[in-house]
């Protein structure tokens, strides 16, 4: 920089008055630096506040702007004060307030970041009305209900609802991105849409968006001519939660799409959580053209609750209404309902809505009449033993007869223990039946088989998969 030119400049830096000009002049070289959106959402709204001491006071319009200005821009800023005046200048972040303690410039007050809690919510507040950048992201229509503490942790879910928690305190740092999977009605819009809350409660900005919406959002972007736009408003969030990616299998384009959108908010740290019905597509469509991406991710599975999972959501579920549900009508419902939670709670709901309706007390005669037809369903999709038997060889790649005999090689003897695992748990069949479905074992084997796996279970992602996998087998066949 020319000298002669720093020296004036520096001469007015000094003067509040020109605090104004000078950030005028910051801004129209920081719009050169930053993307439109950015300056749009960060910039546009801010103004030179006072300018003393190599100091420069910057005003924005709420603490949200403040602090994202403070935590993303604070190098670029000062930078380019420095590069105007000639000099090292210290930027500090100011934002509109009513309060006592600001300090008031032209007429406005302004109260400098780091003394308001308004821009740090509190962890567990529920979303507020706390300004966020609206003008690039409107908030996303979250349903209300899908909040952590209405979450019911069990092991079955404990890993992606300890992942989910952690993305939520530090979105961006830990677990980037965050895949979540199961079958359908496991949890994993419920999880997806509490870090959403959580994330929005900090002040940061969320897109929560079905993969379906984002697809028909990126053709519609294509056929206007406005894929610049797309990706501006994609790449301008804090968070990307993208539920449901398997439906991005078979769509080349919008896959296109995907990984820059991916890319580019994997680049700036910001918190990707992805979702997906399917093990194999969520993790194929990241391997095969992200993988060295995944580096930072988390795989995270939900697999069935078990049956103490499933009381306790009807427990959490029935203690939420008016209504007083029984010990033993909330087991006779877990027992019945138990291969997705969306069912348990419908069935809850319906003899709930029965009972309030017709001021019947809710009793097992009641769930008998009112879901009867639920309780059948279960109970009609039950799988055939020798169904859940040839799944598990052929997974694991033995014989059916390899499984039901004598042989204790490794491979067969974990088949035949998740054999004896999924028995008990789809068919639910006691220790005795499982024996003898496979053969003539004995009760205190088939214990001690199932006891191992469940525990294998809660250390070994890949035994994990192998059920899921199974389980998916199994329910594309029926
Ligand atoms: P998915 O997205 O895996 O298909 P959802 O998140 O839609 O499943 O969950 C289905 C229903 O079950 C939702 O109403 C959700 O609130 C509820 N649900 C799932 N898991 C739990 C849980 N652990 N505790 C409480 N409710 C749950
Ligand atoms: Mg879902």
């Amino acid at each position: 920089m020319n000298a002669a030119i720093a020296a004036e400049t520096t001469a007015a830096v000094d003067d509040t008055t020109d605090a104004r000009a000078l950030w005028t002049a910051a801004l129209g070289r920081l719009q050169t630096r930053v993307t439109r959106p950015n300056y749009e959402t960060w910039l546009k709204e801010t103004v030179g506040v006072r300018s003393a001491d190599g100091e420069f006071i910057v005003g924005a319009p709420n603490p949200f702007v403040a602090e994202m200005l403070e935590q993303r821009m604070y190098s670029l800023i000062s930078q380019t004060l420095e590069a105007l005046v000639g000099r090292e200048v210290e930027v500090r972040f100011a934002v509109a307030s009513s309060l006592e303690t600001g300090i008031e410039v032209d007429g406005a007050r302004y109260q400098p970041v780091g003394e308001t809690d308004a821009g740090k919510p509190d962890d567990d507040a529920p979303t507020t009305d706390f300004p966020t950048a609206a003008a690039a992201i409107p908030r996303p229509a979250l349903n209300g209900k899908y909040t952590f503490d209405r979450f019911i942790v069990g092991k079955s879910n404990e890993l992606a609802h300890a992942a989910s928690l952690a993305v939520a305190r530090e979105p961006g740092a830990l677990y980037n991105p965050l895949v979540m999977y199961s079958s359908v009605g496991m949890g994993k819009t419920h999880l997806m849409q509490a870090i959403g809350h959580r994330i929005i409660a900090r002040g940061m900005s969320v897109i929560y968006s079905t993969t379906e919406e984002f697809t028909n959002a990126y053709i519609r972007a294509i056929r206007e001519g406005a894929t610049d736009e797309f990706r501006a408003r994609y790449r301008s969030a804090d968070a990307l939660l993208l539920d449901d990616v398997q439906f991005l299998i078979g769509k080349e384009q919008t896959q296109e799409g995907f990984f820059h959108t991916f890319n580019a908010l994997h680049m700036a740290n910001r918190q990707i959580v992805l979702t997906s019905d399917r093990p194999v597509s969520a993790l194929s469509l990241l391997e095969d053209r992200i993988q060295s991406r995944l580096a930072g991710g988390l795989v995270a599975d939900i697999q069935p609750p078990d049956i103490e999972t499933r009381i306790a959501i009807l427990r959490a579920k029935a203690d939420a209404s008016t209504l007083d549900a029984p010990d033993d009508v909330l087991h006779f419902l877990a027992e019945r309902v138990h291969r997705n939670i969306r069912e348990l709670e419908g069935s809850l709901n319906r003899v709930l809505a029965f009972a309030d309706l017709t001021g019947a007390p809710v009793t097992i005669e009641l769930v008998k009449r009112t879901v009867a037809d639920m309780v059948e369903t279960a109970a009609d999709r039950q799988i055939p033993e020798s169904e859940v038997i040839a799944a598990v060889a052929s997974h694991f790649g033995v014989s059916v007869e390899a499984i039901k005999g004598r042989k204790r090689d490794k491979k067969t003897a974990q088949a035949r223990q998740v054999a004896m695992y999924l028995l008990r748990e789809e068919c639910g069949l006691g220790l005795v039946a499982v024996g003898r479905a496979l053969g003539g074992k004995d009760h205190t084997t088939v214990r001690h088989g199932c006891e191992r796996i469940a525990n294998q279970l809660n250390v070994d992602p890949h035994l994990r998969r192998d059920l899921i996998n199974i389980r998916e087998t199994l329910a594309d066949a029926s």
